[in-house]
């Protein structure tokens, strides 16, 4: 069971908002890097994006911005 459903966008409220997989591009400072497959809800209607839990630590554990906090085993 997924811990986030949802159904309607937070930012214009759109029931449009839908879960897409897609490889998704990130940038922090001047470093741009790529998180493959990941999963998050994508509104077409004003273009926001939520990501749940999940989605949030696959970015963290992709992004320049964590490299360095990774120190624990
Ligand atoms: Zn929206």
């Amino acid at each position: 069971m997924d811990a986030l459903e949802l159904t309607i966008c937070p930012s214009c409220g759109s029931t449009e908002i839908k879960k897409v997989r897609r490889d998704w591009s990130g940038r922090f400072q001047d470093q741009s890097y790529t998180v493959p497959s990941l999963e998050f809800y994508e509104c077409p209607v004003c273009g926001e994006r939520v990501y749940d839990r999940e989605a949030m630590r696959k970015i963290q554990e992709h992004s320049p911005a964590f490299a360095r906090v990774h120190t624990h085993s």
